[in-house]
């Protein structure tokens, strides 16, 4: 509406307000270009043909004199109406001279003036004088005599235009802010009202966009996030719900051992230490949960940075596998480490020991039947491949995208198996930490192969 009443007061003030002055002002630059084109043929012969042709093209009245008013050139087109005509005609040259007396006091080299036609208010005249000298240093002054039509009828017509373009521009103005504010405002409130739901904990809410593009773009968007936050605010629910289970499990059995060996078994040293052994790996498992929870905190929240060595690689898996020397030995577990010649890795060794073992873990919790675990070491030209295969029930093809996101843990996982759901979500996070690439290959019933690659140390150092 600014916009439209800001184009209508130029319209009104240009087109109305200063017309006539922005008339007179053409004619005024009209007349002088005129007396300019006399001044340049003064010197040629023919300069009286020039008076002429310019008097009859543009309707002027001319009159060229000497220094002392006496008439050298007359031409009058303008016929009786001419202010000039009696004037001249009756040879006072009264007027002429009153015309050149006011260029004189002005001090300039011309003037214009507007003179009131006696008796007729509908006749209106523009005069320019000027004074022009000819090559030989002879003085001249050029009369030019003007009709200025008058713009009455003119502005009454623009009026009427204008007053109607306003009609029509400010309906339009109206209709273009109505039509506007449906478009983008009204979109928006309804925008910002579902966020002000999403704000208050109402994660089932869509965010609803026509209009615009951009509205659209934005709550697809804002769609996309609220999807995202519902989906970590359940899992976040089930965690509370699988983690709350998975402690209490443990405490339970951890009590009810603790109680059997204060009233039953704590004289049986066999017995004693069999439900000590239980009580201890209960809380290994417990303090396992509690510190993947705490890793992947310390990880998301960037406070462990990484420390890239040199290491072999050979010399880490032993570490890495005596650890599982007693699953081997006591569980009937068949964890074997195929390897090819020894490299030297570089990366963040802590960090890669946790990524070793939470596959590992994973496929021995979930290696089935055959109890077999297969640890590959494949060499490429630039980095290692380690491949963690098992043969257990595999993933369903249509969970694979999720089992790395946090806290994710499948519908049926094990229950036996402690779990928390962020061991895959620590392994992709240190991974992506380092930029080496990570996947899994899975085929239900048949078993799973997860992968990663690592840098070696010759080409990091040699893309330094
Ligand atoms: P969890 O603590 O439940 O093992 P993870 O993040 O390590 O959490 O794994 C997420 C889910 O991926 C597991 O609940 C399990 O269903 C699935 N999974 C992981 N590794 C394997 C595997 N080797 N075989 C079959 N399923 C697996």
């Amino acid at each position: 509406m600014l916009f439209a009443t800001i184009i209508l007061v130029l319209l009104w003030l240009f087109q109305y307000v200063l017309l006539e002055a922005y008339y007179e002002t053409m004619k005024c630059r009209d007349l002088d270009r005129a007396a300019d084109t006399i001044e340049d043929s003064l010197d040629s012969d023919d300069y009286k043909s020039v008076v002429r042709d310019l008097a009859l093209k543009n309707s002027l009245t001319i009159v060229v004199t000497d220094w002392s008013c006496n008439v050298v050139c007359y031409e009058n087109t303008l016929g009786s109406y001419s202010i000039f005509e009696n004037d001249i005609l009756n040879n006072f040259n009264r007027y002429l001279y009153s015309l050149r007396n006011r260029l004189n006091d002005s001090g300039k080299d011309s003037i214009s003036i507007k003179p009131r036609v006696s008796g007729n208010d509908d006749i209106q005249r523009i005069i320019h004088v000027t004074s022009e000298k000819d090559s030989g240093g002879k003085l001249y002054y050029i009369f030019i005599e003007s009709s200025v039509e008058p713009i009455d009828a003119t502005a009454r017509i623009i009026k009427e235009q204008l007053t109607f373009i306003t009609i029509i521009l400010f309906e339009l103005a109206l209709i273009i802010t109505v039509f506007l504010s449906n478009r983008i405002t009204r979109p928006l409130t309804k925008l910002t009202e579902s966020a002000e739901k999403f704000a208050k904990g109402d994660y089932d809410v869509r965010f609803d966009g026509n209009g615009y593009a951009e509205v659209k773009q934005l709550s697809d968007v804002l769609n996309t996030a609220g999807e995202e936050i519902s989906k970590v605010a359940s899992l976040r629910h089930d965690l509370i719900a699988n983690v709350s289970h998975d402690l209490r499990t443990p405490l339970t059995i951890i009590k009810s051992y603790a109680e059997m060996i204060r009233d039953l078994s704590g004289d049986n040293p066999e017995k004693r230490e069999e439900h000590l052994g239980v009580i201890i790996d209960e809380a290994d498992r417990l303090s396992g949960l509690v510190n993947n929870i705490l890793e992947l905190s310390k990880l998301e929240n960037s406070e462990r940075t990484l420390v890239p060595e040199k290491f072999s690689l050979h010399e880490k898996m032993e570490q890495v596998l005596s650890r599982y020397t007693l699953l081997n030995e006591n569980d009937g577990y068949n964890i074997t480490f195929e390897k090819q010649e020894d490299v030297t890795c570089y990366c963040d060794i802590a960090a890669i020991e946790q990524v070793l073992y939470n596959l590992i873990n994973n496929a021995v919790n979930y290696c089935g039947e055959d109890k077999t675990v297969i640890i590959k070491q494949i060499n490429k030209d630039d980095c290692v491949r380690m491949e963690i295969i098992d043969h257990g029930e595999g993933i369903d093809e249509k969970l694979l995208p999720q089992i790395f996101d946090r806290y994710y843990r499948a519908p049926k996982a094990k229950r036996d198996v402690i779990g928390t759901g962020l061991g895959l979500s620590i392994v992709k996070t240190i991974l992506h930490q380092h930029g080496f690439p990570f996947g899994v290959s899975s085929v239900v019933g048949e078993g799973s192969v997860f992968w990663f690659e690592m840098a070696l140390s010759n080409d990091r150092e040699n893309s330094k």
